[in-house]
């Protein structure tokens, strides 16, 4: 059975881009999320196996959103999606209990991999 992912980024083509990846890579995108709320309420509502999470959006960021999901299911797997100069929020987030970290702009095979591993 594919892994369910829920996509988190407050870009729209941010998160075409890797629900694209995703989608040839043999993954169901179950669902998206522009900010950090929306994304607690769609991982309660979803429960994916699977979060992309970007660092820098409106409403609630990257890691204040990780953290409530790790409340919510302390085995929740989220990968954060930063930008380059983002090392000190990366190193916040594994702390906060992210698996792994992807930097923009996205290799398809790096994404595919951190996935993967995380999963395993
Ligand atoms: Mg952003």
């Amino acid at each position: 059975m594919s892994k369910r992912v829920l996509i988190v980024d407050d870009a729209a083509f941010m998160r075409m881009m890797i629900k694209d990846i995703l989608s040839k890579n043999g993954f169901e995108v179950v669902g998206e999320a522009p900010d950090g709320a929306q994304a607690v309420e769609k991982y309660k509502e979803l429960t994916p196996d699977l979060v992309t999470m970007d660092i820098t959006m409106p409403e609630m960021d990257g890691i204040a959103a990780l953290k409530e999901i790790k409340q919510i299911n302390s085995d929740a797997k989220v990968i954060m999606c930063s930008a380059m100069g983002q090392q000190a929020m990366v190193i916040d987030a594994i702390q906060a209990g992210a698996k792994d970290f992807i930097v923009k702009p996205f290799q398809a095979d790096r994404v595919i991999e951190a996935i993967q591993k995380v999963l395993d």
